[in-house]
């Protein structure tokens, strides 16, 4: 059931039921009724005597000014409420983006506190991965820096799946070098690094696949400490 009757005011062809603020009109005629509200802009008649849209022609609309009055003559309004312009959605961050930044913010944590990490990599302290997931819940409004984008381009170039990223985490902080600290902390880092990673490669949770993600956390672990 879907009748056609011409638009109020330039007569294209819309669906019998269409009311468009309260008139008859089609998407087109719509959006210019409210784009003038909006801007409160006034026009004069390019024809004579506000007459061009005497008869809803298509033609006719190109005078904004009779194309206007038409929209009040066929009965629209706003009744005083302008409806808001409806913006474009924030385009969604690609997957890769949104690992390197959830890996980007959990790399910083480790080099700020130690502690963290070593507990994390030895007790098993989800801490490190929950602030960083935390962080990303607002990740489109997280500006898109050169070390997010080049630790992003390097996950585009090498893409590790949804299922890979937890283990890509570990292999990447039982990786990471904290060169600021002294050298006894550094060495203390790294024997727990070892043995996690010994536990990591032992377990195999993910086969031959743990060979190159290993590689891959090199590369990104390298653009990583460029910044
Ligand atoms: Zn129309
Ligand atoms: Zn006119």
């Amino acid at each position: 059931m879907d009748n056609k009757v011409p638009c109020g005011i330039c007569s294209e062809p819309i669906s019998a039921s269409c009311r468009r603020y309260g008139g008859r009109a089609c998407n087109s005629c719509a959006a210019f009724f409210i784009r003038v509200i909006r801007t409160q802009q006034s026009f004069s008649c390019i024809g004579i005597n506000n007459e061009c849209l005497k008869t809803p022609t298509k033609l006719g609309k190109g005078c904004k000014r009779c194309r206007f009055d038409k929209c009040i003559e066929i009965g629209m309004s706003t009744n005083g409420m302008i409806p808001p312009i409806q913006k474009a959605p924030e385009p969604k961050p690609e997957k890769n983006t949104i690992f390197a930044s959830i890996l980007n913010s959990i790399l910083n944590a480790s080099v700020t506190s130690p502690n963290l990490l070593i507990s994390y990599l030895s007790e098993h302290n989800g801490q490190l991965f929950s602030d960083g997931f935390k962080t990303l819940e607002g990740v489109a409004l997280i500006p898109m820096s050169d070390k997010i984008t080049l630790l992003s381009y390097v996950l585009k170039k090498f893409p590790i799946t949804q299922n890979e990223f937890p283990a890509f985490i570990q292999l990447s902080l039982c990786k990471l070098k904290l060169q600021h600290l002294q050298i006894e902390e550094q060495l203390k880092i790294q024997a727990v690094q070892n043995a996690a990673l010994l536990k990591i490669s032992n377990f195999h949770p993910i086969g031959s696949r743990l060979i190159e993600l290993s590689n891959i956390s090199q590369h990104f672990l390298n653009v990583f400490y460029i910044f």
